[in-house]
């Protein structure tokens, strides 16, 4: 009997797109999937299938690591923000000639009721937040927080997973937890913690946007930090079906 061709896939995952992807695709021949993850999160939520976790050692470890095991394609389902490695990808995509697309959930949509501050990275968000108020939920992740340190006189609620490893600014309390969180829980904590302004990466998805109804409700003030670019001319999709179809295609 012919054997049935099979589609060797790199899915860069880190998101919880990446795993619903992985399971589906699991679920159906003709494809063989590795999920890779940077390893920063100390018990991460694993995929479906093989997974390779740690760093490529950028673009020619990738381009290597793309060539010496054959992969067909390339999937990069990361976060929004991890744009060294969405870059890393689209390079070493090129260069070894093998086709990429990025899923990337949208982004929140603001509405007329809420208080959103826009600004472009993490530094602008620091230098206005504490014009907002002196109370501040830093809702970031793990990464990002030490341009924060410098900021001396605010108190801060900082939340993630894991532990930030890089400095903290003095007046903080970390809580570590991991979403999806509610609207009333997240109503909760703003109020215990009389939080007078929130700064969040526009992250978009459901798991975590309930800090931003909690916000509305409220009428906080929330710093949103933009996305930052995709390659030029990416190969774009929002959602996973359209990574599917995608993939299906080739
Ligand atoms: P990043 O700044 O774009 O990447 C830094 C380096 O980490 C990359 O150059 C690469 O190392 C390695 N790396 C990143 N993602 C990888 C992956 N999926 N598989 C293998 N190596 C990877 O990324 P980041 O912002 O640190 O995020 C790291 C991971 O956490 C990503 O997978 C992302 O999906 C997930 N995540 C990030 C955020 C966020 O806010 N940034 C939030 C939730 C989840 P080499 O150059 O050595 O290959």
């Amino acid at each position: 009997m012919p054997c049935e061709p099979v589609l060797k896939v790199l899915l860069l995952g880190g998101t919880r797109e990446a795993r619903t992807l992985a399971t589906l695709l699991a679920a159906r021949g003709g494809f063989q999937v590795v999920s890779s993850l940077a390893g920063r999160v100390r018990e991460p939520r694993l995929p479906e299938g093989r997974v390779r976790t740690g760093g490529f050692g950028g673009v020619d470890g990738l381009t290597g690591w793309l060539l010496d095991n054959g992969i067909d394609a390339i999937v990069d389902a990361t976060h929004p923000f991890a744009a060294a490695i969405t870059d890393n990808a689209a390079i070493a995509a090129e260069t070894a000639r093998r086709p990429i697309v990025h899923l990337r959930r949208p982004g929140w949509t603001q509405l007329p009721s809420d208080r959103w501050l826009r600004v472009p990275a993490l530094d602008a968000a620091a230098t206005v937040v504490s014009e907002l108020g002196e109370r501040i939920f830093l809702t970031i992740g793990r990464q990002g927080v030490g341009t924060f340190a410098r900021l001396l006189e605010p108190w801060f609620l900082i939340r993630s997973i894991d532990p930030p490893t890089a400095p903290l600014p003095p007046r903080h309390e970390l809580l570590l937890a991991r979403g999806p969180f509610t609207v009333a829980a997240e109503t909760a904590l703003l109020n215990e913690r009389r939080i007078e302004a929130l700064v969040t990466k526009d992250s978009g998805g459901e798991q975590t946007e309930a800090k931003l109804t909690a916000a509305r409700t409220l009428e906080l003030p929330v710093v949103m930090i933009d996305r930052p670019g995709l390659p030029a001319g990416a190969n774009i999709v929002e959602t996973v079906a359209g990574a599917l179809a995608w993939l299906r295609g080739l």
